[in-house]
């Protein structure tokens, strides 16, 4: 495989043209989009005119007449394909992690004996924190079980209470059959909770097909919301009824304009939300979700197995001497969207990378990482990629960052 392989493969590509939809810096390799998308075209300039038209001469008017009153449910209904899910069973609200809490929380305070709370080793450590917290503050001898991934299944009893799983791990990449995981915790009564971090908008998702009743996400990695922008949350609807939420916010009220005395819940995925929606947020996360429109997941999948896997050839014909060991499945069915390598230098590398204009990020211990977009990444991209890192390595220039104190985002 040589670069003008690669670029035929960019000419002969269905999915070229979605790279348009998206303002990309010159001459910069990015492969982090699974940390922090890039900025969607229209974007800024949307986000400029709820400042400065919306809110700056609308003001209070821009919750009716800007709509912003709706937005959180509309990016909602707009995602919902993306993920599997139909409109009525998504809703933009909050950070993912305080959704975890709201959805793990309300869960497991409704299971009156089981005990058990299982989640997998090498979980995304927010998973695993929000956990203890809800254990602590419940007070009803909780237990928090981590097991191995290869093990959730066989640890799922009568006793546990809620699995909260992963869907791809965020170190290696790996992607669990979630379809065949939801069953067997259905099959011994147990909910599950399923963190999409790095599956939405990375793989085809089939919420409703799957019988997935629970879910939550990020919309700032492969969606593009912008830094921080509105998580979402999934209810399906045949759950919906039978849930009830922990933070009793006035968005969540059966009646929220009533002011009544009392709290009452909602009937709707409402009652997922809390309290005032961040419309400047919410505003990024629906231009980013709406970079997938009219693209369908399954073409975003073709082209991600196909960098991927060209990536692992690439990386195996010209890096394998120098130390790096894939972390991520060779097996394209149990990968992500993203390759990751283990190296005893990898902090040196990635900041030796970025130095030369290419962005990966590392993640402890010895992780390097690249995210694989396929809206705006190309073939040519991955050759390139892989040319500087095995020049960095032959010329051994990752070596004057080793000394560089590790900061705390890379
Ligand atoms: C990125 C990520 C999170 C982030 O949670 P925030 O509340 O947005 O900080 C949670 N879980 C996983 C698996 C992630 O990859």
């Amino acid at each position: 495989m040589e670069r003008i392989d690669c670029k035929a493969l960019d000419d002969a590509c269905p999915l070229a043209w979605t790279r348009e939809r998206f303002d990309l810096p010159d001459d910069l390799l990015y492969f982090d989009g699974n940390s922090l998308g890039v900025l969607p075209a229209g974007a800024a300039s949307d986000i400029a005119q709820t400042v400065t038209e919306e809110w700056g001469q609308g003001l209070i008017r821009g919750w009716l007449e800007a709509d912003w009153f709706t937005l959180a449910r509309r990016a909602g209904d707009a995602l919902a394909p993306i993920i599997g899910a139909t409109e009525g069973e998504v809703v933009l609200t909050d950070s993912t992690s305080v959704n975890i809490f709201k959805l793990c929380a309300a869960l497991m305070k409704r299971s009156a004996t089981r005990k058990h709370v299982l989640m997998e080793k090498d979980n995304f450590p927010t998973d695993g924190y929000i956990l203890e917290g809800i254990i602590d503050l419940l007070g009803r001898g909780h237990e928090l079980q981590i097991v191995p991934r290869a093990e959730i299944e066989s640890a799922l009893t009568k006793n546990t209470a809620l699995a909260l799983l992963t869907h791809v791990n965020y170190r290696t990449g790996e992607m669990f059959d979630m379809a065949e995981l939801t069953r067997s915790c259905r099959s011994v009564g147990v909910p599950v909770v399923w963190d999409l971090c790095h599956s939405a908008g990375a793989v085809p998702l089939q919420l409703n097909d799957w019988d997935v009743d629970y879910a939550v996400g990020c919309t700032y990695k492969f969606l593009n919301g912008g830094p921080g922008s509105t998580s979402y949350a999934y209810i399906s609807r045949s759950a919906l009824e039978g849930f009830s939420p922990v933070i009793t916010g006035w968005f969540s009220h059966a009646n929220q304009f009533g002011f009544e005395e009392g709290y009452r819940e909602a009937d709707s995925i409402n009652k997922m939300q809390v309290g005032t929606p961040q419309v400047l947020s919410l505003r990024g996360a629906f231009n980013g979700i709406m970079s997938y429109t009219n693209v369908s997941m399954e073409s975003v999948r073709d082209k991600s197995l196909k960098l991927s896997s060209l990536f692992i050839e690439l990386a195996e014909e010209r890096l394998s001497h120098h130390g790096f060991d894939l972390a991520s499945p060779r097996d394209a069915k149990k990968r992500g969207s993203q390759i990751s390598f283990y190296h005893d230098e990898g902090y040196a590398i990635c900041q030796a990378l970025i130095a030369r204009n290419v962005i990966p990020d590392y993640r402890e211990p010895r992780i390097l990482r690249f995210g694989i977009t396929p809206l705006y990444m190309r073939y040519v991209d991955v050759w390139d990629c892989v040319d500087i890192i095995a020049d960095i390595m032959e010329a051994g220039s990752w070596r004057a960052f080793r000394s560089s104190p590790k900061s705390a985002v890379t």
